[in-house]
């Protein structure tokens, strides 16, 4: 999710098991490790653009890697705050505020590494929306009056706040399954790796798309809260099966880009008018296919782009 999420959630979570004349330099600590993770937008591998790309939400998101994560933030936050409290004590906030990273990125549908290197899948519960409102503020002013008064009550309930919020996303996410049942039962298709994106900042709109027999179908599910959820029924466009639809003849780095870029996709690549190879899971109207990001082979390489790219 967007920073401020993240640090709000680890900062709430470290707070919340700290004592409370703590709040002050915990709230900071637990800020810093919450929102740590994402660092990982800062690697660059030289000379591999969608290796570096792809390094976002990895290993510093899986769950192994809490310990280490919570390591370095404990100790960057030691060394600035002049080793004023015992690094025991940093370390556990830390470790608290850094745990809570991964877990709410696989909340949401872009796909989260949270089991590497055991596993290499990227783990989407597709029930939270990447940025949402009643996500970041309820927490955040849990934490900063818990800080200001120098009380725990205040930053448990945006904490409680918080999980009820998400239990409700999930319950919406389930009401789309549901209504979406009906559609395909209808279309008489069996989908493969149906996938849910929850439009920005709203759990009430949503794309679903999943792959059946070569294609990408893609409808729009709205689940307002004092009405039945409905489905607008989208249409379809050709899965890319292999970078050979792209490229007959491909080089080795041709396909070893596409294969990890498609991972990225988790399956969902078709081709856009334009020449692009669009990322079908996120696109500007939630039952139509043009999407936000994809490849373009340039000069023999794919390169990644975004939207705002058009072809000649
Ligand atoms: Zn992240």
């Amino acid at each position: 999710m967007d920073p401020f999420s993240q640090g709000f959630l680890g900062a709430a979570a470290a707070q919340s098991v700290a004592h409370k004349k703590e709040q002050v330099w915990v709230f900071l600590l637990g800020f810093f490790a919450g929102a740590l993770a994402d660092v990982d937008v800062a690697i660059k591998i030289p000379g591999d653009e969608i290796g570096s790309f792809l390094l976002h939400r990895h290993f510093t998101h899986g769950l192994f890697f809490i310990p280490i994560g919570a390591a370095v933030a404990a100790l960057l936050y030691w060394l600035m705050v002049r080793r004023k409290y015992p690094f025991k004590r940093i370390f556990l906030f830390a470790f608290v505020g850094y745990a809570t990273h991964g877990v709410l990125d696989a909340a949401t549908s872009y796909g989260t590494v949270l089991l590497w290197p055991l596993s290499n899948e990227r783990i989407a519960w597709d029930f939270l929306p990447i940025i949402h409102a009643a996500v970041t503020f309820p927490l955040a002013i849990g934490c900063i009056y818990s800080l200001w008064k120098k009380k725990l009550w205040p930053v448990r309930v945006g904490l409680v706040w918080f999980l009820v919020f998400a239990g409700f996303s999930f319950y919406q996410s389930q009401r789309v399954v549901a209504a979406h049942d009906e559609v395909v039962a209808a279309r008489e298709h069996t989908p493969e790796n149906r996938r849910l994106m929850p439009r920005l900042g709203t759990v009430a709109d949503w794309r679903v798309v999943y792959r059946h027999n070569g294609q990408i179908y893609a409808d729009r599910a709205q689940t307002p809260l004092f009405k039945a959820a409905s489905i607008e029924e989208g249409g379809a466009v050709p899965v890319i099966n292999g970078v050979e639809d792209i490229v007959p003849t491909p080089t080795e780095r041709q396909r070893y880009d596409f294969e990890r870029y498609n991972w990225f996709a988790d399956g969902f690549l078709a081709k856009t008018g334009n020449g692009m190879i669009g990322d079908m899971r996120y696109t500007s109207d939630p039952k139509g296919f043009e999407p936000l990001w994809g490849l373009k082979l340039e000069e023999g390489n794919f390169v990644r782009v975004r939207a705002a790219f058009k072809s000649n």
